[in-house]
Formats: structure tokens, C-alpha cells, sequence
């Protein structure tokens, strides 16, 4: 092999390796928020994670196609198995590792109705291993677990983001995961078809709000880190979104008049409360249809 050739291939070799490095940290994002405390960010909902003496418990796992590397990453931190997974609710992208975290003796555990959701849908589909997939434990308004030092207070808010929500509180770390509960700096998705309302999502974050205090971190269900402020402001832009549209539809103005009325989510959009997921006319369309809802 020639000289230029044996650089040639060195060069590529070694940005194949960087490049593999870059990609491994772009796709696991495992961000320490307490020493015992992090957060997992990648291709679902935000996964919390308390490594410790007692072993590791995790909060939700995102999808089954992303499962093994976060699986991956958490080994690297602490070769410990994972003890305890609680689902904060029923959906995809919180419960699609379920399978492949049950074949490694995690204890999966949930709110009832998340059980209740996830079996549908197994029986649904028929697949063989599907039944894995289901919490071994429910509950149905709350639990406490004493593990690594902390008293996690794993509790169920009504008809919030679904039918099926928990909230889990370090209350000794000061650490609070919402499950999709909260969305940081965009639009909340509320599943309506599946028990969700936008009133019941505004009570559960007051009462996150009553719980924590002004030092609390709150990892949301999706988007970056946040402060009681942040659930403060998303707590009291929905109550006004829903003031304001409750009024526009008690004076008969219909669905797409409403959409029309730039104003409402002005100063939202301008903070680009839109740009995520839920874009301000699915907003607006979801505050609508439930407002109905409670109007029929
Ligand atoms: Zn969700």
C-alpha cells in the first residue's frame, strides 16, 4: 500500500471513530441533575433515572427501537440491573422498551388505567410477547417508594395529559418528573380520546405547584429541564386559553372563527410555545373540542 494511501485510510478511519463518537453522544443525552439523579434524553419522552446503594429506578423508556442503547448507556453508568420502572402513562414513546426491560427482571409498575390501555392494545395487536410488555403492579392514587436515600411519591393525576397519569416526586432530592404532564416551552399534547382534559391538565400542575417549591427541578415529558416557573406559566396559559375560548364559543363564534382570532395565542406563538409538536391550530382546535365537551 502506498504511503498516501495507509494517511488516506488513517484520516478515514479515525473520522469514521469521531464520527461514531459524535453520533453515540447526539443520540443518548444523560444529564446529571442531582448526584443520584438524571435525566435520559433521546428519542421519546425525557427518561428519569436514580442510581444509588439500593439500585437503579427508572421513569419511563421510550421506544422499543431505541430500547437496547438506552439500555447501553445506563449499564455504562451503574452495571446494576434496573429494579423499578414506573410508566407515567400509556403512550408509545413512554412504554415502547417495556419487553426488553421486563426480559431483564425489571419490576414494571403504573396507574391502573395505564395497565388497562397498554392490555387493549396488546390483545389488539396479538402479539406473542405482548403480555410482557403490561405492568406486573398498579396502583390506583398513589405509592411511595424508599430507595437510594429517597422517598419517591409516585401519584396519580386525574384526566390530565390521558386518564392514566403519574407524577413522580423525589421529595428528599427535590426532583419531580411529570410524565407528558408538562411540556417545556411548547404546547401541551392533551389526549382527549384517551381521558385527557385541558382543565384536569391545568389542576394536576397546581397541584405539582402545591407540592413543590421554588428549588424544585422538574423534568418535563418533553423538552429541556425546568423550574416551578415554567409549570407556573403553562398552568396559567391554558386556564387562559381556555377563558378565552369558553367565551368565544358561548357567544356561538364557531371552530373556524375561532382559529381566526389571531389574539388568543399571540403572545404564545411568540415565544414559540407553537414550533413543537402540537403547532397553535391543533391547540387551539383541542381547547375547542374540549370546551365543547363540557358545554354539550
Ligand atoms: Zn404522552
Amino acid at each position: 500500500m502506498k504511503i498516501q494511501n495507509v494517511i488516506a485510510m488513517a484520516v478515514l478511519v479515525s473520522a469514521t471513530t469521531i464520527f461514531a463518537q459524535d453520533k453515540k453522544q447526539e443520540n443518548q443525552n444523560l444529564i446529571e441533575i442531582t448526584s443520584t439523579i438524571y435525566m435520559l434524553q433521546d428519542q421519546g419522552g425525557n427518561i428519569g433515572l436514580s442510581f444509588g446503594e439500593d439500585g437503579i429506578f427508572m421513569i419511563d423508556d421510550q421506544f422499543a427501537r431505541n430500547i437496547e442503547s438506552t439500555q447501553a448507556t445506563i449499564a455504562a453508568k451503574d452495571k446494576q440491573p434496573v429494579q423499578f420502572l414506573v410508566n407515567t402513562h400509556h403512550h408509545g414513546d413512554h412504554t415502547g422498551g417495556n419487553i426488553a426491560m421486563a426480559k431483564t427482571g425489571t419490576v414494571i409498575f403504573s396507574q391502573e388505567n395505564v395497565r388497562k390501555r397498554l392490555k387493549t392494545a396488546v390483545d389488539e395487536s396479538k402479539t406473542k410477547d405482548g403480555d410482557t410488555s403490561l405492568p406486573m403492579i398498579t396502583f390506583s392514587e398513589d405509592m411511595r417508594f424508599h430507595y437510594n436515600g429517597d422517598t419517591i411519591f409516585v401519584f396519580h393525576v386525574h384526566n390530565a395529559h390521558t386518564d392514566g397519569d403519574a407524577m413522580v416526586y423525589f421529595m428528599d432530592s427535590n426532583v419531580i418528573h411529570t410524565g407528558d404532564v408538562f411540556f417545556n416551552g411548547r404546547y401541551p399534547y392533551i389526549d382527549l380520546k384517551n381521558g385527557g382534559s385541558v382543565l384536569g391538565y391545568a389542576k394536576a400542575l397546581s397541584k405539582l405547584l402545591m407540592l413543590t417549591n421554588e428549588d424544585t427541578k422538574v423534568i418535563p415529558g418533553h423538552g429541556d429541564l425546568a423550574t416551578v416557573k415554567d409549570v407556573t406559566f403553562t398552568r396559567d396559559m391554558l386556564l387562559d386559553l381556555h377563558n378565552q375560548i369558553s367565551k368565544l364559543y358561548k357567544a356561538g363564534k364557531t371552530e373556524a372563527e375561532i382559529l381566526s382570532v389571531i389574539g388568543i395565542t399571540e403572545k404564545y406563538d411568540a415565544l414559540g410555545y407553537g414550533s413543537g409538536f402540537i403547532n397553535t391550530e391543533r391547540m387551539v382546535k383541542t381547547v375547542y373540542a374540549d370546551v365543547k365537551k363540557e358545554n354539550d
